[in-house]
């Protein structure tokens, strides 16, 4: 049988580098070059722990909340399958087998879920045959949530997604399958067998993705337990119209390998510069806590001898200077003391009366704390040691470093500014007055995220060098106003240029004792994009984590870091802003809201209402068909939409505060992710640094920000639109009102995305009224099951704000809401 593997392995990136400016090592391995010099050496036990990026699986939402909150990195990139969530991790060698041991299966490289390729023949295989199936003996219990077809370099699949009202039945587990057609008024076949998909103990819903040469007409579904339903098969990114790239005389393809952040920011002054009737700075208020760090040693191994000691000044600013040497002196009965001389720290370690060294090593980093004449500020045991083994004298003086001096093989040429930095935020738009809708475009929250960056910067070439000559360009420059922040962490993006290709989160080290010892510097740092308000790991929901060493280490307390309240800053000096894109890599995913929930009972974020809902799709549609119509990436349905339902939780995400705080359609992006190779038959797994001029039918970075500025550029369009948008929507009940003879079933359309609000109580509908909801997520609106005479009274609001019929729900005298009523039974 020929299988397809959904995700294959991307553990060696070779450094192929074409135009790039800066040489890219394999990913994970993060060889530094040591710039110390004899004398200043600083003992093994100070180099980073070395990490390895690796497949792993897990059974589920469950064991990654365990594994994140256990402080292992393990974030994008991650998949839902229907075995649980497949996915990479940066760990050490130790770590893996600590994951192995919390039961995280560690996959070869050809190892991972597949989707079986042909037919399994349903419930005619093996043990669910013997489950009777009657069809259409109570068609309720099966709902089709969506069936999508999809084509990508020649080769069509199919996607659906389905419900039963006893999916959470956990004995006998109800078991479904999927039948598809082969175009219009053929019969049904090819019976699959689909996937229950079960997340923090809660049903989802049944799935199964498939290749498929004809494009099918209809699905059918039947569960074990006899519901049946057919649905009919919709196109997913099928329809697109051309992108902008091909308008005559349109330039594009701008930017010849990845960016640090002094490049990026530089060459974002310089557009502002260049192009000042359309462009300007604006630069955020906060620095950041800086590329900078404080010179440390640990001194005397790691046992209960070992002190561990860190500078009070940033090593750039003196730390590094600093010397510590452990000395022995001649005699008996000698006192702990401490001598400074200058930047050299001297510790005279004890004796006891027989003569024999007699400090600890709480003793002295308690003497060194106190007595350095302010030189060092931390001095303390070996992670969690108690520090009561005897220190030993050192053979020399110790020099401390900050180890940002250590370059990375193949790290850019060129010194990092220490220090602090300040954040510009490039803003291009014909009118910067608040008239237009503000579109923030938000790269590089997570520093390893390379790609999002150079997609970010492709995008601001794009709109100032062809607004003078295209006008599909003028049109967007001139109808919005765009915040682009082409790093927002550029602290730790320099870090992963220059230091260790895998650092996710900022510098800020917000370890205690037990984790700041410069071997764990690696690890340090918070997930900006967990520091949020809404949805936080410290109001309980999942996904963030409260370990300083974790991947996602959400932050001592929300917005505590510099980034984050920037854009909160931002968002509200620039009240505007109506959208937001917060773009990271390489998950080849498209989310919204909710993204987060309470592992309990799986309580997520609140949805959001039918018209918003409804928006998102539209939009990801539009944008996503821009990315296919590049080289045809395809982003499948099963990874779009609110981010905890296709992915997992991530507490105190930007998107989830931007939303419900501000009202701003905030949307999140994995670019890059898995595509479809015709060639293997195979999807291939993107990473975060792919070499930058590789096969652009296969993963590389300059395709990627190719595709993806597309998707942005659509994005500021449908921003456009929406500014401009004075159309009221309309709205129906279907079947609408008048006598029937039995109970009906009924529900409403709208014309576009739109929110409605009814009652059937006689009462005039408001924004308090009850919300026409969706029957379950991701489905289409809720059906009522009228049995007696009632009457409906309604209005829909779209999501740029206009009202049907300019009907005015906070005006008692206003009575031009839609009504029907639904008449049972004759008279
Ligand atoms: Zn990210």
């Amino acid at each position: 049988m020929r299988r397809r593997r959904l995700r294959i392995a991307f553990l060696a990136l070779p450094a192929m580098l074409g135009s790039v400016l800066i040489g890219t090592p394999p990913a994970g391995a993060d060889p530094v070059e040591s710039t110390s010099t004899a004398g200043s050496a600083h003992s093994h036990h100070d180099h980073p722990e070395s990490a390895q990026l690796v497949r792993i699986g897990l059974t589920g939402a469950d064991m990654l909340d365990k594994v994140v909150d256990a402080g292992f990195d393990i974030d994008h990139g991650l998949k839902r399958v229907p075995t649980g969530i497949e996915g990479e991790a940066v760990v050490t060698a130790e770590q893996i087998t600590e994951l192995e041991a919390m039961g995280v299966r560690i996959l070869a490289e050809d190892e991972g879920f597949e989707w079986p390729e042909e037919a399994d023949g349903g419930f005619g295989a093996g043990a669910a045959a013997a489950r009777a199936v009657q069809p259409l003996s109570h068609a309720q219990t099966v709902r089709v949530v969506r069936a999508d077809w999809f084509t990508t370099k020649g080769q069509g699949f199919l996607y659906v997604e389905a419900r039963t009202t006893e999916g959470q039945q956990a004995s006998p587990v109800v078991m479904m399958q999927l039948e598809n057609d082969s175009g219009q008024g053929s019969s049904f076949g090819f019976a699959r067998t689909m996937s229950r998909f079960v997340d923090s103990g809660q049903y989802m819903f049944h799935r199964n993705l498939f290749k498929l040469d004809t494009r099918p007409s209809q699905i059918r579904v039947t569960s074990s337990t006899g519901g049946v339903t057919t649905g009919s098969v919709s196109n997913w990114l099928e329809d697109a119209p051309p992108p902008l790239t091909e308008n005559p005389g349109y330039q594009y393809d701008f930017i010849d390998g990845y960016k640090h952040p002094q490049q990026l920011f530089s060459r974002a002054e310089e557009i502002a510069r260049q192009y000042p009737d359309i462009a300007q700075i604006i630069y955020l208020p906060n620095k950041t806590n800086g590329y900078q760090r404080k010179a440390q040693a640990t001194i005397g191994g790691t046992g209960q001898a070992a002190v561990v000691v860190s500078s009070a000044a940033w090593g750039h600013e003196g730390g590094n200077d600093v010397t510590v040497e452990f000395v022995e002196r001649p005699g008996a009965d000698l006192p702990l003391t401490v001598e400074v001389a200058g930047k050299a720290v001297r510790v005279l370690l004890a004796k006891n009366a027989a003569g024999a060294l007699a400090s600890t090593a709480a003793e002295v980093a308690a003497a060194v704390e106190t007595g350095s004449q302010g030189l060092i500020d931390r001095a303390h045991p070996y992670r969690t040691n108690t520090g009561t083994g005897i220190v030993v004298p050192t053979s020399g003086p110790v020099a401390l470093t900050d180890f940002l001096d250590e370059k990375r093989v193949g790290a850019p040429e060129g010194e990092v500014p220490r220090g602090p930095a300040t954040v510009p935020v490039l803003r291009i738009g014909k009118h910067r007055d608040g008239r237009n809708p503000g579109v923030l475009i938000q790269a590089q929250d997570h520093a390893r995220e390379w790609v999002p960056a150079t997609t970010t910067l492709e995008t601001a070439e794009r709109l100032v060098r062809n607004y003078k000559t295209d006008k599909d360009t003028k049109k967007i420059v001139n109808d919005t106003d765009i915040f682009l922040i082409l790093s927002n962490n550029p602290d730790g993006a320099n870090y992963s240029f220059y230091n260790f290709a895998s650092q996710r989160k900022n510098l800020t080290n917000h370890c205690p004792d037990a984790d700041a010892d410069p071997a764990r510097r690696n690890s340090w740092g918070v997930d900006l994009n967990r520091n949020y308000r809404v949805g936080s790991a410290h109001d309980g929901y999942a996904g963030g984590s409260f370990s300083c060493i974790s991947g996602t280490y959400q932050g001592p307390e929300k917005l505590s870091e510099p980034e984050a309240e920037n854009i909160v800053w931002l968002v509200e000096e620039y009240s505007n802003i109506k959208f937001m894109m917060s773009v990271h890599s390489n998950g080849g995913q498209l989310f919204w809201q909710p993204g987060a929930y309470i592992a309990d009972g799986r309580i997520t974020t609140p949805r959001p209402p039918m018209g918003d809902e409804a928006f998102y799709w539209q939009s990801a549609s539009r944008i996503l068909s821009q990315v296919k119509a590049y080289r045809e990436t395809v982003v499948t349905p099963e990874n779009v939409g609110g981010s905890s339902d296709v992915l997992y939780s991530s507490a105190g995400n930007v998107r989830e505060d931007l939303y419900h705080t501000y009202g701003i359609y905030a949307f999140g992006w994995e670019v890059g992710g898995s595509i479809y190779n015709p060639a293997t038959g195979n999807w291939q797994g993107g990473s975060f640094q792919p070499p930058w001029a590789g096969d652009p039918a296969l993963v590389s970075g300059h395709s990627e920000t190719m595709e993806y500025a597309n998707g942005i550029m659509e994005m500021f369009r449908i921003a456009a639109e929406w500014g401009k948008d004075k159309k009221k929507p309309t709205s129906e009940l279907v079947p609408g009102g008048g006598k029937y003879s039995g109970p009906v079933d009924v529900r409403f359309e709208t014309s576009e995305p739109a929110t409605i609000y009814y009652t059937t109580d006689g009462s005039r509908p408001t924004l308090d009224s009850p919300r026409y909801e969706s029957t379950d997520f991701r489905e289409p609106g809720q059906v009522f099951h009228v049995t007696e005479t009632t009457t409906f009274r309604w209005f829909s609001v779209d999501t740029a704000g206009n009202v049907e019929k300019n009907y005015d729900p906070e005006n008692g005298n206003r009575n031009n809401y839609r009504m029907a009523t639904i008449t049972i039974g004759q008279r």
